[in-house]
């Protein structure tokens, strides 16, 4: 089933989200969901609280990116579960993100090239593992998102400030995307 993906303006975006336990409810059949709305929305990954739930989770699938990549890009295809990044490494660089939940608007942001990540597969298997690349933005993209932080928190002030007329406009829920959306109407 495909989700409404939370739009910028809904606290949810802002919270930090909770682990969960692998006797989660209906787990298997969120996570199918979180793959299937991504997907709708041409996503290289969604997080939990995109979806309106604010739980320890995402979903990356940087496959997608292997053909318009160079030839050594690997891309992976995995859910991370009550991930915690141990490490980021590397002097930072930059790339032009965007996110499903701010439509339309992509904005270059600095990261390190390196992480280490451990986590929980959908099976709780535990892993602790060395991403790079794009694999590593986006995973750092998504973990950014269950501490309830998003690209634009990464922008100069200034670049920010001036993004924010859009950035209501967002909130509003006056945006042009081609997938469903949830706007915020308080609670
Ligand atoms: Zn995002």
């Amino acid at each position: 089933m495909i989700l409404p993906v939370t739009l910028y303006g809904d606290p949810i975006l802002k919270k930090q989200a909770e682990e969960i336990t692998s006797n989660f409810p209906d787990l298997s059949t969120f996570i199918k969901n979180m793959w299937q709305t991504m997907y709708a929305a041409s996503g290289v990954g969604l997080a939990a609280p995109q979806v309106g739930m604010s739980i320890r989770v995402f979903v990356v699938d940087t496959v997608q990116l292997e053909e318009k990549r160079k030839n050594t890009f690997k891309g992976i295809k995995k859910v991370f579960i009550n991930p915690t990044i141990l490490a980021q490494t590397g002097e930072e660089w930059k790339y032009e993100e965007g996110c499903l939940s701010i439509p339309n608007i992509r904005e270059d942001v600095f990261r390190e090239p390196l992480v280490k990540i451990h986590y929980f597969d959908e099976q709780f298997n535990e892993f602790t593992e060395d991403y790079d690349d794009i694999n590593a933005r986006v995973i750092q993209h998504e973990y950014d998102h269950i501490e309830g932080i998003l690209f634009t928190d990464k922008l100069k002030p200034l670049k920010k400030k001036l993004l924010i007329p859009k950035l209501n406009k967002i909130a509003r829920g006056e945006v042009d995307v081609d997938y469903r959306v949830k706007v915020y109407k308080g609670k």
